[in-house]
């Protein structure tokens, strides 16, 4: 059986930890060439690197800031050189500054929505670029391109205390709806993953001792952490031609945690 996404090459954003590194790996062996985006880290996306290759696809690691336009210019330039297209974007990297709202910077603030909100646009618009010039390779896949932001249930629960990344990820759910909107009659599939509680650095504090878990699973119905192999599954096969009708839409993978634990006993 042919690979999932076997002939296609992909780049995954901020990869070299956490959720973005597992993608990358499951992207990986289902055959995809990987681009290893990072920040600083390395070492990590080294690691990310090597473990693409020692499943048998290819992979490079790219040093890339995505908040900044030349740097994401320059990652794509540097994927197309060495795999020839784009075939898959996921835009992964974030992260999160918190701060009581009465006390929040405006660089707290412009930090958060310049890494989640703007590197998303920045790399969504790169990547729509080079699926519009190629267009449709029919034995490759029935997409020109397939675009996955990394979204978050804090798309849709408000989130005291981290009112700049809640808000960076409701601006990323109508962003990619209406880039999916723009887009679609080129072929190019965009959607969203939103995951609930992945045990990742991210959020160290809130799997890291029995007291923070047992709180934690009092928001998942399904009473236990995510790890982020299980996001890199699904964005692998919301990637393929398997979920090529799939469009403008977001997969929360949150074991319930969109279910309003609260009402779990009725009243
Ligand atoms: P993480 O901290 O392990 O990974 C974040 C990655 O983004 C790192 O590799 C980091 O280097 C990279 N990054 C940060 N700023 C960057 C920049 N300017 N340019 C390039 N790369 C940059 O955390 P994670 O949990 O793996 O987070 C990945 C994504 O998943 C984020 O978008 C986050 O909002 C989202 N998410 C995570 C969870 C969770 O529970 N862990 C839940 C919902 C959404």
């Amino acid at each position: 059986k042919r690979a999932l996404l076997a002939g296609q090459s992909a780049i995954v954003t901020g990869s070299s930890s956490g959720i973005g590194k597992a993608v990358a790996i499951e992207l990986g062996k289902a055959g995809a060439s990987v681009v290893v985006n990072y920040g600083h880290d390395t070492k990590g996306a080294q690691e990310c690197v090597d473990a693409i290759i020692a499943e048998g696809s290819r992979a490079i690691a790219v040093q890339a800031d995505v908040s900044k336009e030349a740097e994401v210019q320059g990652m794509f330039a540097a994927a197309k050189k060495e795999f020839g297209t784009v075939d898959i974007l996921v835009n992964n990297a974030g992260l999160q500054v918190d701060s009581p709202f009465i006390d929040m910077t405006l660089a707290q603030w412009q930090k958060v929505i310049d890494v989640n909100l703007t590197g998303q646009f920045l790399c969504a618009r790169e990547a729509v670029r080079e699926f519009r010039a190629r267009g449709v390779r029919p034995e490759i896949s029935c997409a020109a391109g397939k675009i996955i932001c990394m979204s978050s249930v804090h798309e849709v629960i408000p989130w005291a205390g981290h009112v700049n990344y809640a808000t960076s990820k409701g601006g990323v759910m109508l962003m990619m709806k209406s880039i999916a909107q723009e887009v679609a009659p080129w072929r190019i599939r965009v959607n969203s993953v939103a995951p609930g509680a992945i045990r990742t650095p991210i959020n160290t504090q809130a799997w890291d001792t029995p007291e923070h878990y047992a709180a934690l699973l009092k928001l998942i119905p399904y009473k236990r952490i995510g790890e982020p192999d299980e996001i890199g599954r699904a964005v692998a096969w919301l990637a393929s031609d398997d979920a090529d009708y799939i469009h403008g839409t977001t997969l929360f993978i949150d074991g319930g945690m969109t279910l309003y634990p609260g009402f779990e006993a009725g009243g």
